[in-house]
């Protein structure tokens, strides 16, 4: 832009308005009118007392430089808004460019904005972690311009207020003064028709409000229409007009330059601001590096955030992993379980069993075992039948004889009557063939104990002494050894297991029975057994099959799935709230900036979907961290278990994918939040 030779005029000619006389106080009558209000009011919502504009109108012709001047509280700052477009009038016409703006809708407002205003405040809004040029190229990204012609834009505009040789620098790094010019640069990079200034010396010392006035002026020589507020009456004498405002109305509007120097200037050049060429893929991957340097340049609050999704999604991939392996641990186990087998339980009802068996009350269960296998071995298609049973017994089990050694280890174990065909079922054996295992036979009198490997260690035995003998009260008996395989009964690590003749010893139950049947028939024989057993009372004995066992586990593996996913999902809203408190406090932190961008004409629609983004991004790499750990955590955690990992690669897919969309569920509320962030207000309020 070049520097105008004109000077200002010599013989002024003022002229003065009083209240609302109207339109009166344009300079250069020849110059189209660019901007034109007609009976414009203002008032604030809530604010009972006086509107903050009551009945304004104005004209203001291209080209002219107009300074607002007034009391704190007058309405200048109200008046500069809606000139812009910032704000909308309570009644009244406004004319911009010929368009009358209570016909357009918000977006086009935006646009009108976009290509006709620059604005200027007193605060200099600086993105400070962003350098000189990328705050003087806002408008431009802003406005979609091609990125290959903003370089050359911004670097003239930077030139106009001689700051190019700190494009480079961090806006943070430069000085206040230094920092309005960049804010003048960003605001003429848009090619403005007009420039409003809101107080723009207002921060600055006398030598940089006198070059900053001086640009204005020179911006007007090259034909920008300026509008002004100050309270500096120096400042406000290098206009071509003065309007003073009080309690909301034009006191005053005077003309300090004569007409003939105002008409003798320059007419104002059109300068257009680039059309939008930008394709939308390079604007959508502009979007996301702007999304992206927001998170590295706020990089703590980018890793809490990040930390909360991490959390969530890993919990959820740990959770249904785990959950996944405990089922399938679950049903693995029944899987080993043969499906020729089933089980007979007794109803807790011992003398209705014994009378309905012809026993006397006071049969021992070895009986009842011995009369209802009988009747069992009785089935077509029974191939065997094991009992076991769990007994009562309070006495201490102890290595040595209790009456002879009073100092020795008292032990209460579970104690767990079986027969040598239980266990054979069960698969649970000594780990070798054992010969005194027939001490086990169902008819064998001879007490027998078998010890699980945890008690036998907590007894101090040490396997393989012939001859042993273990103490039940007052009872002994032989020690055959220590279970070598537990089978499917891994709870029988810490138990004794005592044979059939010590069942009246330790009080047992009556027993269940274990039916192995030729394949597939337990399910058939389930159904008459209770008729077989007890013929007078069928409820007396229910049977039940592997598959009726299935299906409860299946049923408690679904439960356990389910009770952990709820679990999960907890955690997973736990942690996005946490990111959309966040992200809702980061729409304060930003409300200046959001301010700045609604200003230079990015819409509700772009400033809503740039927080969604940047909740997405950091949603999904959070989701991608998270399945990673999620991964790690399951197979450490199914380690301890001793479990077989169940891992399935979709896992990882719903971890990602909840964290994008807890990302982006976190930052609705933030980013409707932030599109709905008054402009004028924010800008006020800073
Ligand atoms: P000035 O810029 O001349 O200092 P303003 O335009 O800021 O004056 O304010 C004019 C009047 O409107 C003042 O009384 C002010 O308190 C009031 N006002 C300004 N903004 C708001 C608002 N957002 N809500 C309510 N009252 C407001």
């Amino acid at each position: 832009m070049s520097k105008s030779s004109w000077s200002q005029g010599a013989g002024r000619q003022s002229r003065r308005t009083r209240g609302s006389r109207r339109g009166r106080g344009s300079v250069s009558d020849e110059r189209p009118v660019i901007l034109r209000l007609a009976g414009i009011s203002r008032r604030y919502s809530g604010a009972e007392n006086a509107p903050a504009l009551s009945d304004v109108t104005l004209t203001v012709r291209e080209g002219e430089f107009v300074a607002i001047v007034g009391a704190s509280g007058a309405g200048k700052s109200t008046l500069l808004n809606l000139l812009g477009l910032l704000d909308t009038p309570s009644t009244g016409t406004y004319v911009v460019a010929g368009r009358r703006i209570d016909e357009l809708d918000e977006r086009a407002r935006d646009r009108l904005r976009a290509s006709t205003f620059g604005f200027v405040f007193q605060d200099s809004h600086m993105l400070l972690k962003e350098t000189v040029a990328g705050n003087a190229a806002l408008g431009l990204s802003i406005n979609d311009v091609d990125p290959a012609l903003r370089p050359g834009i911004v670097a003239a505009a930077l030139d106009t207020v001689g700051l190019l040789e700190k494009a480079g620098d961090l806006a943070g790094n430069v000085s206040g003064g230094e920092r309005q010019r960049v804010a003048i640069a960003r605001a003429i990079a848009t090619a403005p028709k007009i420039l409003l200034a809101d107080e723009p010396t207002g921060a600055l010392d006398t030598a940089n409000s006198t070059r900053v006035a001086r640009m204005l002026r020179d911006l007007n020589r090259d034909g920008v229409t300026v509008i002004m507020i100050t309270h500096d009456p120096s400042i406000a004498r290098t206009a071509d007009r003065v309007i003073e405002i009080s309690d909301g109305k034009v006191l005053s509007d005077e003309a300090t330059a004569d007409q003939a120097t105002v008409r003798g200037r320059r007419p104002p050049e059109t300068r257009e601001l680039p059309a939008a060429t930008q394709s939308s893929w390079s604007r959508v991957r502009e979007r996301i590096g702007a999304a992206i340097s927001h998170h590295t340049v706020h990089a703590a609050r980018a890793a809490l955030l990040l930390l909360a999704f991490t959390v969530g999604s890993g919990g959820l991939v740990t959770a249904i992993g785990l959950s996944q392996s405990a089922a399938a641990q679950v049903v693995g186990r029944l899987d080993s379980a043969a499906l020729d087998e089933f089980l007979v339980v007794p109803k807790n009802t011992p003398t209705a069993i014994r009378t309905e068996l012809a026993l006397p009350d006071d049969a021992p269960a070895s009986q009842v075992a011995e009369v209802a296998q009988q009747r069992l071995r009785g089935l077509d298609g029974v191939l065997s039948v094991g009992l076991t049973s769990i007994a009562e017994f309070d006495e201490g089990v102890t290595l040595l004889n209790p009456a002879m050694v009073a100092e020795q280890p008292v032990l209460s174990p579970q104690i767990r009557v079986a027969d040598r065909e239980y266990l054979r079922l069960r698969g649970v054996s000594l780990g070798t063939e054992h010969e005194s295992m027939r001490l086990f036979e169902r008819n064998a009198e001879a007490p027998a104990v078998i010890l699980g490997p945890a008690l036998a260690e907590r007894l101090g035995y040490a396997d393989q002494v012939p001859g042993s003998q273990l103490w039940i009260g007052s009872t002994s008996a032989a020690i055959i050894g220590v279970i070598g395989e537990l089978g499917e009964e891994p709870q029988l690590a810490s138990a004794l297991i005592v044979n059939p003749a010590l069942a009246a010893v330790v009080s047992a139950a009556d027993p269940t029975l274990i039916v192995q049947t030729e394949p597939g028939l337990p399910a058939g024989l389930a159904e008459v057994v209770g008729a077989t057993v007890a013929p007078g009372d069928p409820s007396l004995f229910t049977a039940e099959t592997v598959a009726d066992l299935r299906s409860l586990t299946q049923g408690v593996a679904s439960d356990l799935v389910s009770l952990i996913t709820i679990v999960s999902w907890v955690l997973l809203v736990l942690s996005s709230l946490s990111a959309a408190t966040a992200a809702y406090l980061s729409v304060h932190a930003r409300a200046a900036e959001i301010a700045l961008r609604r200003a230079v004409g990015e819409s509700k629609r772009s400033i809503w979907g740039q927080f969604v983004l940047e909740g997405v991004l950091v949603g999904l790499l959070g989701g991608v961290l998270g399945s990673a750990l999620g991964v790690v955590m399951l197979v450490v955690f199914a380690a301890q278990q001793g479990w077989t990992p169940t891992f399935n690669f979709a896992f990882l897919g719903v971890g990602v994918a909840a964290g994008a969309c807890t990302g982006i569920i976190a930052s609705l509320y933030p980013a409707a939040l932030a599109a709905q962030q008054d402009p004028a207000l924010a800008v006020r309020g800073t």
